[in-house]
């Protein structure tokens, strides 16, 4: 028997959503072609700097360098890499009057994304987290107290995935400057959201060297597409490793062979969405978000105010395990508010249809069952 995949009808944790109909013909199309090869793979190769030039516009970069990565850990893997890179040939000299070579830190606030967990164990970088501020955002101060001369990099997050909060972006890329770091915005969910707010979170805002942005986020692409941006080539030269059997020179990217899928699904998303299309998408799941906020304000619920659209809400435990039990994909923050993103494949339907049942849950909770009859 074939086995089908889930539905996205109940789905409202996920940072996924259903493929634009044009994402998915063109991943189809592209299954069977290996960017990672592009002496072999001209076609996809040429897609991929067409992938990048319009992440670069939506990211506010006329000159973009980079590449369609896995997803947003890959991004930030790599971001991490360069920068690691970069601090060493930057204290290459001074570790000659030291005892040892200095390690390398990276400066980030509580709310950035478990990827980084997985940098520094990979690449032996110490990762030091920060708290956040009462409204979730990197706390400016305590991020100040914590670069040094051996800073490598500061993270900022446009777009957090607990709660959809946007770091203050410029101030963040001012403290990276003021101990010679690189600066890396982790716009994995937020970028494509972000270029309809007034939020500063781009190239242009800021002194930004690196940027995750996945297009098979809000971007609407077939997965793996994520994207790596990078002001200028010299950045991924850092990451340049020498290919002897491809015809090609040397390859940036963590994997090797990738599927032309994600790079032809990101194009054919982008062409179809980029500004209109994922502008009427925002404002629709903003509309959502703020609706449920709103409806669960209503039933005496503390919500956390959506500023993009993802809904964090203290519910208690019994009440959300019983909405998974009916079927409803969520999740919860690291402090246990239930959590929903307002993907472009969550409707309004969809949530009245939650919050009926998140009401008709309640009422069983609290009312004494009486019998009919
Ligand atoms: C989803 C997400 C990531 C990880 O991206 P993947 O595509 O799952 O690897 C990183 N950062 C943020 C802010 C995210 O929301």
């Amino acid at each position: 028997m074939q086995v089908e995949p889930q539905t996205f009808d109940r789905v409202l944790s996920s940072m996924c959503t259903e493929p634009h109909p044009d994402a998915r013909a063109a991943a189809e199309r592209f299954l069977a072609t290996n960017p990672g090869d592009p002496g072999t793979y001209p076609a996809v190769t040429d897609l991929e700097e067409e992938a990048i030039s319009m992440l670069g516009e939506i990211a506010g970069l006329s000159d973009p360098a980079g590449y369609v990565a896995s997803g947003g850990t890959e991004a930030n893997i790599q971001a991490v890499r360069i920068a690691r890179d970069r601090f060493e040939s930057r204290t290459d000299s001074r570790a000659l009057d030291r005892t040892g070579n200095p390690t390398p830190n990276v400066v980030m606030p509580e709310s950035g994304h478990f990827s980084f967990q997985k940098a520094a164990n990979v690449l032996g970088v110490e990762l030091r987290i920060v708290p956040t501020d009462r409204d979730h955002r990197a706390d400016l101060e305590a991020v100040r107290h914590s670069v040094d001369e051996d800073t490598a990099l500061v993270v900022g997050v446009a777009g957090t995935t607990e709660y959809g909060r946007v770091d203050p972006i410029p101030e963040l890329g001012e403290i990276a400057r003021s101990v010679g770091a690189l600066f890396h915005v982790d716009a994995a969910w937020g970028g494509f959201v972000l270029p309809f707010t007034d939020d500063e979170w781009n190239f242009s805002h800021a002194p930004v060297d690196t940027m995750a942005i996945d297009p098979h986020k809000m971007g609407q692409a077939a997965v793996p597409a994520g994207g790596l941006l990078a002001r200028d080539e010299t950045l991924l030269d850092e990451l340049a490793i020498d290919t002897p059997y491809l015809e090609s020179t040397s390859q940036a990217t963590l994997t090797g062979t990738r599927s032309g899928a994600g790079v032809a699904s990101a194009v054919a998303a982008m062409e179809a969405l980029w500004p209109g299309g994922y502008q009427r998408q925002y404002a629709r799941s903003q509309r959502n978000a703020d609706w449920l906020a709103d409806a669960l304000v209503a039933r005496g619920f503390e919500v956390v105010d959506p500023t993009l659209p993802l809904v964090a809400a203290d519910v208690p435990v019994s009440t959300f395990d019983s909405l998974r039990r009916e079927g409803w994909r969520i999740s919860r923050t690291a402090t246990g508010e239930m959590r929903v993103v307002c993907m472009p494949h969550v409707t309004r339907s969809m949530l009245e249809s939650f919050v009926a049942d998140l009401d008709r849950l309640q009422c069983r909770a609290s009312v004494p069952v009486v019998s009919d009859d």
